[in-house]
């Protein structure tokens, strides 16, 4: 099978793509990033796609999160275990609350590029490019740091190594172990009511665990999860470079992650995003927001996914609380009765953001959790399965997001706003959300009896 050329992919059109001024150091950081190995293995890609292809037929619900926008620094050991420590105790109250087994994908080790509406930013009558990411350029607002540099792409690539070494380390080294469900609680405000609900749904896991042990179930069996890893497929540079001929199969993976998404603003049926993925074998997934029409998202399909292949894709909406109702249904509907084979997800933070009016960025709770309430509600409705849940988060105690049952004020917002992107949910915000969700899950889904 062939893989387009990165000049062919260019002359495309790309949108998004940096400002590089220095030619020389984009085609050295090419070649590097071409000769450097895979941090995903293709088997691993397919295992997550026969995953995806359950949660496509309702027999499974997806669970994917993580920061909008990883950073370089914020790469430490404290917080990727506190961010996958949040997202298993979510995984563990939608699986037991909803008897629905929950596959785990996390916006990490490779979340470093953003597309932005706007490519400049001005503070105090100083105007200098956006941020796009640590893959592009830096935080800080001076000129240096807001240029874009190719070699900044090595930094993601070996930082996303990292990250990874250590995720799959937690994963199956025992972190990740069942029986763990109480310690990954020790640090939590048991105080809080979300923190005592869970504890009290750790003490069930706990018996049950300890019952299937005495019948003589295996013990080791608890003991490891999978855990898969996802980012926006964004700078064709980085993603062209570590798209690999898999040897077992001589087919092109992209083995920078092992799910890879074309954002809202990149979806373009004949832009170089779409072809690009489309010549992969990973499973890939698609933002779509609102004005998202049925004959877009049937044209997609058929483009990433001629041969309908179950798992191969994700439709992750993101509609808003105000619009999904009236916006999702033609869609899903439509896409339906094409016969397609999609696993349909639901964003509910990207079509929720504001502006407070401190200036800070935020989102409400009680909007994302709407989003949801409609997203099940449509799905319901037609009959189709809501395969899950596609959200912006973090194990911190930040205050990013606005509402929820410590009910966050805009005034509270300056007290611990460490995003460099969009606002996420902190770690309340998040375990609510998945009680919430496992609520919802388990009135549509009812476990069979056999
Ligand atoms: C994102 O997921 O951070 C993002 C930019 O989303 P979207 O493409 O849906 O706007
Ligand atoms: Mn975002």
């Amino acid at each position: 099978m062939t893989f387009p050329e990165l000049a062919t992919l260019h002359a495309q059109g790309a949108s998004q793509q940096p400002t590089w001024n220095d030619r020389d150091a984009v085609d050295t950081t090419y070649a590097r990033l071409r000769a450097v190995p895979p941090l995903v293995f293709a088997g691993e890609c397919d295992d997550l796609k026969a995953k995806l292809a359950a949660v496509t037929r309702g027999e499974a619900f997806l669970l994917q999160g993580g920061d909008c926008a990883e950073t370089l620094a914020g790469a430490t050991a404290d917080n990727v275990r506190a961010k996958l420590r949040v997202l298993l105790q979510m995984a563990v109250v939608l699986t037991y609350a909803a008897s629905v087994p929950v596959v785990k994908l996390g916006r990490i080790a490779g979340q470093y590029a953003k597309p932005r509406s706007s490519d400049l930013e001005t503070r105090d009558g100083v105007t200098l490019p956006a941020y796009r990411g640590d893959a592009v350029n830096g935080y800080e607002f001076t000129p240096e740091s807001r240029e874009h540099r190719p070699e900044r792409l090595l930094d993601v690539y070996n930082t996303s190594a990292a990250t990874l070494n250590l995720v799959r380390a937690f994963v199956t080294g025992g972190y990740a172990d069942l029986r763990q469900v109480h310690d990954w609680n020790t640090d939590f405000v048991r105080s809080s009511p979300v923190g005592k609900r869970y504890e009290r749904l750790a003490r069930e896991i706990q018996r049950a665990l300890t019952f299937m042990e005495a019948i003589g179930a295996d013990p080791d069996e608890f003991h490891r999860v999978d855990f898969h890893s996802s980012h926006e497929a964004l700078i064709l540079e980085y993603e062209h470079a570590l798209t690999r001929i898999d040897s077992r199969t001589d087919k092109p993976y992209d083995v920078s992650g092992h799910f890879l998404w074309i954002g809202e603003r990149t979806r373009r049926l004949d832009g170089a995003h779409v072809e690009m993925l489309s010549h992969i074998q990973n499973p890939i997934g698609v933002k779509l927001g609102p004005t998202t029409s049925a004959d877009d998202a049937i044209a997609l399909a058929q483009k990433l996914n001629p041969e309908n292949e179950p798992g191969r894709l994700t439709f992750i909406t993101r509609m808003g609380a105000k619009r999904i109702r009236e916006a999702l249904p033609e869609l899903v509907e439509k896409v339906t009765a094409a016969g397609i084979q999609v696993a349909w997800v639901c964003d509910p933070m990207h079509g929720n953001t504001f502006e407070a009016s401190s200036g800070y960025k935020t989102r409400r709770f009680e909007d994302v959790m709407d989003e949801v309430q409609g997203f099940f509600d449509v799905h319901r409705a037609l009959g189709t399965w809501p395969g899950g849940l596609h959200v912006e988060l973090t194990g911190d105690n930040v205050t990013e997001c606005v509402g929820g049952g410590e009910d966050l004020l805009e005034a509270d917002l300056a007290n611990s706003y460490e995003s460099v992107c969009d606002p996420r949910l902190n770690r309340v915000q998040s375990l609510e959300l998945a009680f919430l969700v496992a609520e919802m899950l388990s009135e549509v889904h009812v476990p069979t009896e056999d």
